[in-house]
């Protein structure tokens, strides 16, 4: 009998762009229903593994699953109000897709931006509107790239919440890229810091946060902890 893996596994992958090799041989398993949170400096690889785990940079012989992509930039349909961004991703009749994707929007403190479109929206609302979408959309594997970045800090903070929140409720496969070490330490269940190298990114950290999310918080001595220990590899990078 076949037991079902506990990994979705990403095998002895290769990418270069000209004479750049961005990933050679590299291998990576990610616990499924759990976030994993990749950290590392700017172009280690981060970006383009999502684009790999998605797809939209085909390899051959990777067979990439239905995945929800929140990108940098909010990629939302121009000619749709918020709302109806949300809403054309659900399944369901008129009436209860849009009432799912108000109680988003208004989780997502964006009750007012319901009926507006895009180019009405300020970049941090866009951003959150894009979140929020990738969040609602039913995929196997949630893909995040820095999806909180340049918002300011209360709202990040609170913004982490509600996609704690959301999570919990489907314990979906998901990487999560960020810059953020405490972002990281808040939402993850593993953290990972990906290097560049000429032989293509490694994984030179690989760390499983077992704390309840709940209790993780500044001034947590096991938080703090971690922090300065990823800190201090980074800045050593
Ligand atoms: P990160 O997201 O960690 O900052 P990326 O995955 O975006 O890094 O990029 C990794 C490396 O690959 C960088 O050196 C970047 O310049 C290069 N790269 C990424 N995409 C392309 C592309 N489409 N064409 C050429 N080089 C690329
Ligand atoms: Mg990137």
């Amino acid at each position: 009998m076949q037991t079902e893996r506990k990994t979705f596994d990403i095998s002895n992958i290769s990418v270069r762009f000209g004479d750049k090799t961005v990933f050679r041989d590299f291998s990576l398993a990610l616990p499924k229903n759990e976030i994993t949170c990749v950290l590392g400096p700017s172009g280690s690889g981060k970006t383009t593994l999502l684009k790999v785990l998605s797809g939209i940079l085909p390899i051959e012989g990777f067979c990439s699953p239905k995945c929800s992509f929140v990108f940098q930039d909010h990629r939302l349909i121009p000619y749709l109000t918020a709302l109806d961004n949300l809403a054309i991703i659900l399944d369901g009749d008129n009436v209860s897709r849009k009432e799912r994707a108000r109680l988003m929007l208004s989780d997502m403190e964006l009750k007012e931006a319901e009926n507006l479109y895009p180019h009405e929206l300020s970049g941090g609302m866009a951003q959150r509107v894009a979140i929020a979408r990738g969040l609602l959309y039913e995929a196997d594997i949630l893909l995040l790239d820095e999806p909180f970045k340049g918002l300011d800090l209360g709202l990040q903070e609170r913004l982490i919440k509600y996609f704690g929140k959301y999570w919990e409720a489907k314990r979906r496969t998901t990487v999560f890229v960020t810059h953020s070490i405490l972002e990281a330490i808040l939402v993850a269940d593993r953290i990972i810091i990906l290097d560049k190298g000429e032989e293509g990114a490694k994984v030179v950290y690989d760390k499983a946060v077992t704390l309840p999310r709940s209790a993780r918080a500044l001034g947590d001595p096991e938080v703090d902890a971690l922090r300065k220990e990823i800190h201090d590899i980074l800045v050593a990078l």
